[in-house]
């Protein structure tokens, strides 16, 4: 290798987790018994030995003040769907009035933060402010900002889950127990763990930041909530995988690195399909870390983003008419003796662990799709599911051909054969002969099979992706645990092994679809076939109330009915406090900046068209014009009124669905309304004298 490639391969490799108390570390820094002790809780699940806290604090102590930290933060993540962090730094006095560094054991494994300032749906009252955060070993420990970051679960004194780890963490265990029962049924002696994978890709905007210090509702809301089609969207199709700008270039070059001295293994980086839109997504890893390592990287992309003058929006919606932003979930189930359960291999018709565990899926996704909707809502994506971009609000599987067949063989009585996809000849010589997918792929599925994981591409791109995995763990460890409970029973498991995957995909062949989701044949077809359509946040948190919910997250141990309820009201409240904010922006900049602005200009041109009076006949194109404004602002201040009106009357009332229902029902559709005038009077007022930067502005000119 030349010399320079060798000294970039070199410092890379140096990068790569420089900032991580990860395994090298704690290997060259532990003592062997600690370490090995330390190993079984992390890789085996088996409870944290009590010694080993004091001495990992200290190694992470020493490392992390080698390291340049000053600080150490328990880093959790409450309900707010973000991060939270409070410094303490290592300094404690010592006898002759000077200070030692210290870091024990007891302050590695617990922290004591307020928990009533976080939402804890009635869980916790302001004067009952006890909660505690615990160590979560199974993540690893970094350093950002100077400070020591331990990442941990958050807890009520009570001891329900305050955040989104401690039920992530309690559905892998679920998942694992379940899946272990099958696989030792099966005859695998030697695995001890079964864990899922992901691998989560992040949609994102970026904008310039003077334009984004000039618009209200980007810095209040994250989207705009004015704001008319610009002349060209994305339908020429030439931003998608386009050549990289050079200031998007070295945005993402820093973005890299950052994630890589965090240990976060991002991988592929390219434009998105709208303008201004671009992805990221790293290589897969065990759910819990993926999950944290997510919300590194939003926060790393928006930290670099400032860094480079511009902003990234996270939103799912920052514009309307322009698509939005997701993240797709990649998600498979693996062993620790190395074998990821949902790999077909070459003649997946014979292979009956794989179709034991693929049935396992579609019958969970089939049984509880309303868990994964909810799972995916927020008020962001209340305007993509079901719009013209975006997976529909409708869940269903797609398999793919190779798959589909083999499913249809099997409802017929038996699989003999898996097709292949053979190789693809591009007719000229000099190229090579590609060797094609057993399936195409279909952009279009909510929960589409990927060669060997699900994508579960419903998820807000602002969200923390704990809650789409806790419940994908939760609901797959349910199917598990009852495929277990017959083999467990069953005197030839190959046949009842058999009998279980011809049952469900008879049962459940209903959720399998292959065509093309965005149409609206498949609206009226799943209808038909009974699937769940549920088109708003709010209704679809009403599956976290259930009985059915209750029985399946409580028996599995991973949401209680209080710490379901709490989460109901969390969401809800959550909702209307969303919509609100945008409301009261949406006036903010309705009565100060567009209807002055708007008032304006009808002045002027009601100035030129007395003067032109003055001097010669009328100026018919200026009194079309002057009467089409003043038509608009009208209706427009009427617009603000009726708004204003209904903010003014919600009313709590005790009820916290109604509640959120009325923002949907009454001020959201208030919005649209004020909305759509704003957006004609933008069409229609000088571009001089317009407040705010346009879509044009904001999407086209980094
Ligand atoms: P595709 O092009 O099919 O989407 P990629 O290889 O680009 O596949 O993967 C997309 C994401 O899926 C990446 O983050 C990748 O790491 C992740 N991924 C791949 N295999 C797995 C797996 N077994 N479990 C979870 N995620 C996975
Ligand atoms: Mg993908």
């Amino acid at each position: 290798m030349e010399k320079e490639s060798l000294v970039l391969q070199e410092s890379l490799e140096n990068t790569f987790g420089s900032n991580v108390f990860g395994d090298p570390v704690m290997r060259t820094r532990l003592p062997k018994n600690i370490y090995t002790l330390l190993r079984t809780t992390i890789d085996g699940g088996l409870p944290l030995e009590p010694t080993v806290a004091d001495i990992v604090a200290n190694a992470m102590k020493d490392w992390a003040i080698e390291k340049g930290a000053t600080h150490f933060t328990h880093w959790f993540q409450p309900m707010t769907g973000i991060t939270a962090e409070k410094h303490d730094s290592f300094i404690s006095p010592a006898a002759d009035g000077r200070i030692i560094m210290e870091f024990s054991g007891k302050e590695l494994i617990k922290g004591e933060p307020d928990a009533s300032s976080f939402p804890s749906g009635g869980l916790r009252a302001t004067f009952e402010a006890r909660g505690y955060t615990a160590w979560d070993c199974t993540s690893p420990a970094f350093i950002k900002d100077n400070t020591l970051c331990i990442p941990t679960a958050f807890c009520a004194y009570t001891g329900e889950a305050l955040d989104k780890k401690t039920p992530l963490l309690r559905s892998m265990q679920a998942l694992s127990k379940q899946a272990l029962r099958i696989l030792k049924l099966l005859g695998n002696t030697t695995v001890t763990q079964v864990i899922t994978t992901v691998g989560p890709e992040q949609e994102y905007f970026l904008i310039d930041k003077k334009m984004y210090g000039q618009r209200k509702d980007l810095i209040l809301t994250g989207r705009t909530l004015f704001g008319s089609k610009p002349p060209k969207g994305q339908e020429l199709e030439d931003h998608y995988f386009g050549n990289l700008k050079e200031r998007i270039a070295a945005f993402m070059a820093e973005v890299d690195q950052e994630l890589w001295k965090l240990g976060v293994p991002a991988k592929t980086k390219h434009n998105e399909v709208a303008p201004g839109q671009h992805e990221l997504a790293p290589i897969f890893t065990t759910t819990n870390i993926a999950t944290d390592h997510n919300q590194l990287v939003m926060e790393t992309l928006k930290k670099v983003a400032n860094r480079h003058g511009m902003v990234c929006l996270l939103h799912e919606k920052p514009f309307a008419g322009v698509n939005g932003s997701g993240k797709h979930n990649n998600w498979s189930i693996s062993t620790n003796d190395g074998q990821n359960l949902l790999e077909p291999g070459k003649t997946p018709h014979d292979n009956e662990q794989f179709l034991l565990f693929l049935a396992a899926v579609i019958q969970a996704v089939d049984e509880y799709p309303e868990l994964l909707r909810v799972s995916a809502a927020n008020p962001g994506n209340d305007h993509r599911l079901g719009a013209n971009e975006a997976p529909p609000a409708i869940i269903s599987v797609f398999l793919g051909e190779q798959l589909t067949d083999i499913l249809e063989q099997i409802e017929k009585g038996g699989a003999k054969s898996s097709k292949s996809g053979g190789e693809l000849k591009l007719g000229v010589t000099t190229l090579p002969a590609l060797p094609k997918d057993s399936t195409d792929r279909n952009r279009t599925s909510p929960f589409a099979f990927t060669g060997n994981k699900f994508e579960f591409r419903m998820v807000p791109s602002s969200a923390s992706i704990a809650e789409p995995n806790t419940a994908l763990n939760t609901i797959v460890a349910e199917t598990l645990s009852r495929i277990a409970d017959r083999l467990e029973k069953a005197t030839d498991i190959d046949s009842e092994v058999q009998r279980i995957v011809t049952e469900i995909v008879k049962n459940h062949k209903r959720i399998i679809f292959n065509g093309n989701n965005y149409s609206d044949d498949w609206i009226k077809e799943a209808e038909k076939r009974g699937l769940p359509n549920i088109k708003s946040t709010v209704a679809a948190i009403k599956a976290l109330a259930t009985e059915k919910t209750a029985t399946v997250y409580g028996k599995h141990q991973v949401l209680s009915k209080t710490e379901l309820h709490a989460r109901y009201e969390i969401f809800l409240e959550g909702y209307a406090k969303t919509i609100n904010i945008e409301a009261l922006t949406m006036l903010d900049i309705a009565k100060r900046q567009i209807l002055p602005a708007s008032l304006k200009y009808a002045g002027k041109v009601a100035a030129t068209i007395a003067s032109v009076k003055n001097v010669s006949g009328t100026l018919v194109s200026a009194e079309k014009l002057l009467a089409e404004l003043t038509m608009t602002i009208d209706s427009f201040s009427r617009n603000i009124e009726e708004l204003a009106a209904a903010l003014a009357k919600n009313g709590y009332g005790g009820d916290v669905f109604k509640y959120a229902e009325y923002y949907r029902d009454v001020v959201f559709v208030a919005m649209g309304k004020l909305r759509r005038d704003g957006d004609t009077l933008e069409t229609l007022v000088d571009a001089a004298l317009w407040p705010l930067p346009t879509y044009t502005d904001l999407l086209f000119t980094l």
